[in-house]
């Protein structure tokens, strides 16, 4: 989501003279776009800050006395804003993520010589969605698009809720004329985002509320829109609708990431996700029923305040259980403000939460090797979406979201190619395109063949 962000700031900032560049030196401004769910994540922030002070001082200042603007945006600055103002004054604006809209305000106000410092962490009563200006032309081949946005769940671990503010989603209308854009100007696959995206339920254009199985048939109405995926999304939000458009959108890919955290009732409780293991294993099957060569993912975290070896040892069963195409896992990190931090004589103690990290990752990576292995001699449909190291060479992405580089044309960049699989790595894989009669090109992705998870796969003799 803060990759959309700030494509949306750029958007924002380019009627002013503002146009990205790849390097913080020599630039007028810098933006830094943070991130606050874990403790490391927003620890960055500081030791980003410092480097860029030290590239603020080297500037020579014009005329009118200026130099650099630095801005810190996103969660971090919401949370910690009063915090960064007080230890960085030399960072000139501090903004929450609501707020990027009134951008060309602040700015104003950040360049004046006289140096106006700007902290602004409301949530505004308007939504940005509605003061922001069309997307740049060149949203690229695989492009993000918010509808949904903030939380309302409360897991107890979580500070997305205080950071980004109460659900909201955005009216279906303003979310088809967005895709309709973008897919003119040459994108061919949209990931819907939201914290809680299958939350969503945005307003009709003719009146009624819309879920995100709705949206997603009517976004793949639209021309040229080949792919379509969504993150992320919540267990319990998981509607009939939503699970049946696995099974009918040729354009809704076969890969979802589908956070569970746990896979111990008690810790479930404890974390208030509202829902136990088997609900979750039933979900699964209800969705591979749908959409039989489904591929998951999912978000892990180890050392929840009170988390025991049996809890632990569940997480692993429900992992080997469910056989992941790929996933994140995370050590507990006690966030200021949420419940679980003040749970104090609760919390693991750190080289008990690095032996289960260790210990999770190595089953999860085994099933991700295994997983890549099983595409090996298939021909995937793979969307050529940027240019790859070497010359000659395109990027592209299975329906599973593994990376596949393809030597290929440069004319079919953009396009959906089938590729004979030939060699699987941990995150890649190797391929050529499948020449029948001449390479082939678009149209939407067919579904691939199941991989067969019922055949003792590689990761159950290694759990
Ligand atoms: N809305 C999504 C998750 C968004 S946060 C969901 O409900 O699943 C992304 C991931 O960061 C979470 O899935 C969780 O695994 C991790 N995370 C969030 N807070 C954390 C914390 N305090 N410590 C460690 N990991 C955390
Ligand atoms: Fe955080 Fe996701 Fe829970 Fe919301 S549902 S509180 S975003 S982990």
């Amino acid at each position: 989501m803060n990759v959309y962000d700030s494509a949306r700031m750029a958007d924002v900032l380019a009627p002013l003279g503002y146009r990205p560049v790849e390097a913080p030196e020599g630039a007028d401004m810098v933006i830094l776009n943070t991130c606050h769910i874990r403790e490391k994540a927003s620890e960055k922030v500081f030791s980003e800050l410092g480097r860029l002070r030290l590239e603020k001082n080297r500037q020579a200042a014009d005329e009118a006395g200026r130099r650099m603007i630095i801005a810190v945006a996103g969660c971090v600055a919401q949370a910690e804003g009063e915090e960064i103002m007080a230890r960085a004054p030399f960072v000139d604006m501090v903004f929450g993520p609501q707020t990027y809209h009134q951008l060309p305000e602040m700015v104003a106000r950040a360049s004046r010589a006289a140096g106006e410092r700007v902290l602004n962490t409301d949530f505004p009563v308007e939504s940005k969605f509605d003061f922001l200006p069309g997307e740049s032309a060149d949203a690229g081949v695989s492009a993000f698009l918010s509808v949904q946005e903030g939380c309302d769940k409360f897991c107890t671990f979580c500070v997305v809720p205080y950071t980004r503010g109460a659900e909201f989603s955005r009216p279906a209308a303003q979310i088809l004329a967005e895709a309709r854009r973008m897919a003119a100007s040459g994108t061919r696959e949209i990931t819907l985002l939201g914290q809680n995206v299958n939350a969503y339920h945005g307003d009709g254009p003719a009146g009624g509320t819309w879920g995100l199985g709705r949206l997603i048939r009517e976004v793949a109405a639209i021309d040229g829109v080949e792919r379509i995926r969504y993150t992320t999304s919540h267990p319990r939000d998981m509607e009939d609708d939503l699970i049946a458009a696995h099974g009918e959108v040729p354009q809704l890919m076969p890969f979802v990431h589908l956070p569970v955290q746990s896979g111990s009732d008690r810790i479930l409780a404890a974390m208030n996700r509202k829902h136990t293991a088997d609900d979750y294993r039933r979900l699964i099957d209800r969705m591979r029923a749908a959409r039989p060569d489904l591929a998951l993912s999912s978000d892990f975290i180890v050392g929840f305040p009170g988390e025991r070896d049996a809890d632990f040892a569940e997480t692993l069963r429900l992992v080997t259980d469910i056989g992941y195409a790929q996933a994140y896992s995370f050590k507990y990190s006690a966030r200021p403000g949420t419940p679980a931090a003040g749970l104090d004589d609760a919390q693991v103690p750190e080289p008990v939460k690095n032996e289960r990290l260790a210990a999770l990752q190595q089953l999860l990576n085994a099933q991700q090797v295994a997983f890549n292995q099983a595409c090996v001699g298939r021909v995937l449909p793979v969307l050529l979406d940027r240019s790859g190291k070497r010359p000659g060479q395109l990027m592209g992405r299975s329906p599973f979201m593994q990376s596949v580089p393809v030597t290929a044309p440069q004319r079919l960049a953009g396009t959906v190619v089938d590729v004979l699989i030939s060699a699987a790595h941990a995150n890649s894989l190797a391929g050529e395109p499948v020449l029948a009669d001449g390479v082939t090109v678009s149209g939407p992705a067919a579904p691939a063949p199941p991989v067969d998870f019922s055949n003792p796969p590689a990761w159950e003799a290694t759990a």
